[in-house]
């Protein structure tokens, strides 16, 4: 549910963030204060948590971010306000249970992190990646075209193929765009070389 403690934040930078707004934040704090407070009925808990299920629930309203992102698009914050955000950060300190709770929180994403991702740091995957570079000439595979950023693909899935993982055989250098194509034809699992030739033909 609503953690008081997240109040404060949603308050923050209220001007910009009201702006074109239809109900204003003193209402909505107000409406979320009398929703804490509030016990539900056994009948209405269950109904509740039948339609949570599946669902994030995020402690801010469903269009918080929108205008956030509504407020920022396009705008540059100019270098004497991002000094002062950083200035105003100093010297905040979280306490001991804060610690506590973010370093948990991270252990969780990491222990959650796409295992490849972690990967894409070490060594073994860098020589990898720039073996399958070198052999295919630096040239997208699939559009033949030299000087665009190129990603290695694996040909058989980083995490269902432990021992092929940094066989130069399993990489094939494609261009971000058709990189993307593929994943959007073919998604992401059980990929195949059988997939990758089909798709390089046509
Ligand atoms: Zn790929
Ligand atoms: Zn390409």
């Amino acid at each position: 549910m609503l953690k008081m403690k997240t109040i404060p934040f949603i308050t923050k930078g209220i001007k910009g963030f009201q702006r074109g707004h239809t109900v204003p934040i003193e209402i909505r704090l107000k409406i979320s204060k009398i929703q804490i407070g509030k016990k539900y009925t056994e009948e209405t808990k269950r109904k509740m948590s039948i339609a949570h299920k599946g669902k994030k629930l995020s402690p801010y309203p469903s269009d918080f971010g929108e205008n956030i992102r509504k407020r920022l698009t396009g705008k540059k914050q100019s270098p004497e306000v991002i000094a002062k955000r950083v200035a105003g950060r100093r010297g905040y300190c979280h306490s001991e249970e804060t610690k506590r709770k973010i370093g948990k929180a991270n252990r969780r994403m990491i222990h959650k992190t796409d295992e490849s991702k972690i990967w894409r740091h070490r060594d073994e995957y860098k020589k990898w990646r720039i073996q399958v570079f070198k052999r295919d000439s630096y040239t997208c595979q699939k559009c033949k075209r030299i000087g665009d950023e190129l990603h290695p693909h694996h040909i058989r899935n980083f995490s269902e193929n432990i021992k092929l993982r940094f066989c130069p055989a399993n990489g094939i250098a494609l261009c971000v765009k058709c990189h993307k194509k593929f994943h959007r034809k073919y998604g992401q699992r059980r990929n195949s070389m059988d997939q990758i030739n089909e798709f390089i033909r046509c």
